[in-house]
């Protein structure tokens, strides 16, 4: 897969894309990552990238046109336009399930917005797709368009060690992944369970399902209406205190 940035602030995304798992997959080759500086598309000798709205107000917008070559020069040396995504705060909240899609795609623009956005003709022109990173503003599209790349990354094979790293994770099925401890046993008084020192793989695979369970029940019980669930679960769910509010109970 092939993730094309389109900034003002490549360095500031080159640094992140450049650590740990994510860095590490690029240096393999599993992933290629391409951060594109905007301004270098500017028209004037001052290389200017944005200007005031029509119709007053505050702040500035970006210019139709740097955005617009960039995306022709990228489109070009691809041969085809990738699937293009503008992050903004107007976008649909990113989930995993849209991670997990757009993780199958062969290539993906993200798009980063600053100042006050960016002229809504040129978003009209090329973008497929918005995505938020939550209901709030950031200064600018790079955290979040980092966010989404690297969430992205994770979910390609080769990425990650093994798969099932992600699929045991939180929100891959709707539930909250159980808590999990290292060594030692003991940390200033506290145990960790006992049965996950047992050895005994089904009892630990147990309480891991049933920990899930209720972590999410406590902290984020509206997930459970789009979890897959046992009828196994439900009576253990039952038994802890918790209504379902899922048709067929
Ligand atoms: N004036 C815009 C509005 O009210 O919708 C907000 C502009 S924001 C200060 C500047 C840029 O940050 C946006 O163009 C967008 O790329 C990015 N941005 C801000 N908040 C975001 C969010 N929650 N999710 C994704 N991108 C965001």
């Amino acid at each position: 897969m092939r993730i094309d940035l389109l900034t003002l602030f490549p360095g500031m995304c080159e640094t992140v894309m450049a650590e740990s798992i994510v860095g590490r997959a690029r240096r393999k080759g599993a992933v290629q990552v391409c951060c594109h500086q905007i301004r270098d598309y500017a028209l004037d000798k001052h290389q200017r990238v944005d200007d005031s709205p029509f119709g007053g107000g505050m702040g500035m917008l970006m210019l139709a046109e740097p955005i617009a070559l960039c995306m022709d020069d990228l489109i070009e040396h691809l041969g085809y336009k990738p699937h293009t995504v503008y992050l903004s705060p107007q976008g649909k909240t990113l989930t995993q399930r849209r991670v997990q899609e757009l993780s199958s795609l062969d290539g993906l623009v993200l798009l980063c917005g600053h100042y006050e956005g960016i002229d809504g003709r040129v978003l009209d022109a090329y973008v497929d797709e918005e995505i938020s990173v939550g209901d709030y503003v950031v200064t600018g599209g790079e955290l979040p368009a980092l966010t989404l790349a690297d969430a992205v990354c994770r979910m390609i094979p080769g990425v990650l060690a093994d798969d099932e790293c992600f699929q045991l994770e939180s929100h891959f099925n709707s539930l909250l992944e159980h808590p999990q401890y290292t060594r030692p046993s003991v940390w200033r008084g506290r145990e960790v369970p006992q049965v996950l020192l047992s050895g005994d793989h089904g009892n630990v695979s147990r309480w891991r399902r049933e920990q899930s369970l209720l972590v999410t029940a406590h902290k984020r019980p509206e997930l459970l209406a789009s979890a897959e669930l046992t009828e196994d679960d439900r009576k253990f769910l039952r038994l802890n205190g918790f209504s379902l509010p899922l048709s067929g109970q």
